[in-house]
């Protein structure tokens, strides 16, 4: 591991938290030094106050913040001197210490200082840097791991054994730091949760934190313990209709949905085939503040009925021994191994699916150099819950608001990279669904930068693309819950006796046949839809009400809408809903060019201005209008709604 110190950047880092602040990025950028809001940083500053007093302050990070892209707000200010008083307190309960956090926080809006706190308090140092490094967690879950820990430091470090954040550790590092510490201590370590580095300056503390964990690291590579990949194995065919079964399980046992990706790139594969992985995979997290988001262990194939009773038997035999009275989360696992997906992740939302993979990502390498080391040992799970049902999270459930209306559901938008299309999926990334967005214009791919959208590049009259980006969109998000069929073509105008047989076919394939080439492609997935499947098709005014020149484009409309409503028929009693708009008038999608907009003006001899707003209501419909019904005919409003047709056209006196 080297330091990524740069003199340049450093200097680009004003103010008295600028080198805190630089430093603190620094060790954020390295997924193997900390992962996720995990770690945290402090620095201690003489301040004066309003009284020109002078002031010590603990700046601190506060919780919500990642060290990666952490700025001067994220540290809370806490006055120092408090702190130190509360350390030598002979107990202080954890609501007790959020408290006194709280109340001694000197700047109205900070973030709520980090849980440890207090232990970078009572560290003596300016600087104080904290990780939870994959190495040195590799080497104390090892088996001795506290000896083989003091062999590579010596008196470098401080040596702590488990204790849960909070309060309690704090305190005991309070007693113990000055019992071990000697004239070589530039850190401390506190097995099987993470490493400590503490100096006068910023890049000193920031070096001796690299210097530690290279330490550990190179101890791994002596041992033969670094280089631990598992052998590749070639990933076998993607089963969409198996993925999507076991999201829907999992879904159905958590009582929400959730969405699920599967990961069979050789990492994730070689550990779901390890031949030891019913023991290895079975031990508990990396280190404990991992189950918050994995929960404690990962599901071993498919079962999750026997997941969710052995969660249940965890539940019960730890929460007797706890003091307060605890409320069982859902049972449903976050984490799959499995000989066929590799690794699978849940989560309500794609950015905790992300999470659940980067840190069982690194899970895995910890794991694996354990065991090289001679067997990975967890900690008891007593100690994971304690984590997982600590009264600080139970307190953060109960404040939780409810979800959006789609989180944990995917929803496919074809012709997505415009228009309605575009629209309809900014209104259902808006409610908190993953969107899937399809589209012959490359575009797709970058219209946003989320982890919740995925834009393939498709061509939906041909079957074999539309197989492909759909298995790409359940191996990314889990299923397909609901389908906006929106992309379509909008002929020139011609007379009937002037359609060319390949317009009129061109006008079939793309408005009518691929249509149903997408559907048949996503119906199992929407019989496997946790909330039941929902499809909303953009037709047209113009199946109502057609225009003259418009002829192939009114009849594949037309078709289409009867292809509809013959699947509702058909597709109801599997508890899929199809319901269809007819827009009029939208014209800011791609459809409408300048050219084709005259030409349909003229054809009902108007200027183009009146023809925009040539509706009942004198209103314009734009894209964004229709897309936001179209969300909402997939929500609860339209629960009960199927084959339905509702236009949003302004109100037109050939449709009323
Ligand atoms: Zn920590």
């Amino acid at each position: 591991m080297k330091s990524l110190w740069n003199d340049a950047d450093a200097a680009s880092f004003g103010g008295p938290l600028g080198p805190r602040v630089y430093t603190s990025r620094l060790l954020g950028r390295d997924k193997s030094l900390v992962l996720h809001g995990g770690g945290n940083t402090s620095v201690k500053i003489e301040e004066n106050n309003l009284f020109g007093e002078k002031e010590e302050v603990l700046y601190v990070k506060g919780s919500g913040w990642d060290l990666e892209t952490i700025e001067p707000a994220g540290f809370a200010p806490v006055k120092l001197d408090y702190l130190r008083r509360l350390a030598t307190l002979p107990a202080l309960s954890d609501p007790q210490m959020v408290n006194e956090l709280a109340t001694h926080t000197l700047r109205a809006g900070a973030p709520a200082p980090s849980v440890e706190t207090i232990l970078h308090a009572i560290l003596p140092h300016k600087y104080v840097d904290h990780t939870h490094a994959d190495a040195v967690l590799s080497i104390s879950n090892a088996p001795d791991g506290d000896r083989r820990i003091r062999d590579i430091y010596g008196d470098k470090v401080v040596v702590i054994p488990y204790i849960m954040a909070g309060f309690d550790l704090a305190a005991y590092c309070a007693r113990e730091y000055p019992k071990q510490k000697t004239k070589n201590t530039a850190g401390m370590v506190l097995l099987s949760h993470g490493v400590f580095s503490f100096a006068a300056d910023a890049r000193e503390s920031y070096e001796l934190m690299i210097e530690l964990v290279s330490m550990a690291e190179k101890y791994l590579a002596a041992q033969k313990a670094w280089s631990v990949g598992s052998p590749a194995v070639p990933a076998p065919a993607f089963k969409r209709e198996e993925a999507a079964k076991l999201r829907n399980e999992v879904s159905r046992k958590a009582g929400f949905p959730l969405l699920c990706r599967c990961n069979d790139s050789p990492h994730f594969l070689g550990f779901a085939r390890h031949p030891d992985v019913a023991r290895i995979s079975q031990g508990g997290p990396a280190t404990p503040d991992h189950v918050i988001r994995t929960k404690p262990l990962p599901m071993l194939g498919r079962n999750v009925e026997d997941f969710a009773l052995n969660y249940r038997n965890y539940f019960e035999r730890n929460s007797k021994k706890a003091k307060e009275p605890k409320t069982m989360l859902d049972p449903a696992p976050r984490m799959a191994l499995d000989p066929q997906f590799g690794f699978a992740a849940f989560g309500r939302t794609a950015r905790d699916v992300g999470i659940v993979e980067d840190l069982f990502e690194h899970t895995v390498e910890v794991i694996l150099r354990a065991e090289a080391l001679g067997g990975w040992r967890a900690l008891d799970d007593k100690h994971t819950f304690d984590i997982e049902y600590w009264d600080l999270e139970q307190a953060k459930l109960k404040k939780a608001g409810s979800p959006p209306a789609f989180a944990g559901e995917v929803a496919i938008v074809t012709g997505a990279a415009s228009g309605i299309g575009k629209a309809s999926a900014a209104a259902f990334l808006k409610r908190g669904a993953a969107v899937v967005g399809l589209d012959r214009n490359p575009a797709v791919e970058t219209l946003w930068q989320r982890p919740d959208f995925l834009g393939l590049v498709c061509d939906l009259t041909q079957e074999k693309e539309i197989k492909d980006v759909i298995d790409k969109a359940v191996k990314h998000f889990g299923g397909v819950d609901m389908l906006v069929l929106n992309a379509g073509i909008f002929p020139a105008s011609q007379a009937v006796q002037d359609i060319g047989s390949d317009m009129w076919r061109k006008a079939m394939t793309v408005n009518v046949e691929a249509n149903l080439l997408v559907m048949q492609a996503c119906h199992a997935l929407l019989k496997l839809a946790p909330r039941g499947g929902r499809i909303v098709v953009i037709g047209s005014k113009n199946v109502p009400a057609p225009g003259p020149g418009a002829a192939a484009y009114s009849a594949s409309k037309a078709a289409m809408n009867q292809l509809a409503r013959v699947t509702a028929l058909e597709w109801g009693k599997d508890g899929i809903r199809i319901n269809s708009i007819h827009p009029n008038a939208v014209y800011d999608t791609a459809l409408w060019t300048d050219e084709v907009l005259a030409s349909r003006a003229r054809a009902y001899n108007l200027s183009v201005e009146q023809y925009k707003k040539n509706n009942l209501l004198k209103t314009e419909v734009t894209s964004k209008d229709v897309a936001e019904l179209a969300a909402e005919m997939c929500g609860p409003l339209f629960a009960k709604t199927t084959a339905a047709q509702v236009p949003v056209d302004g109100g037109n006196e050939r449709v009323v």
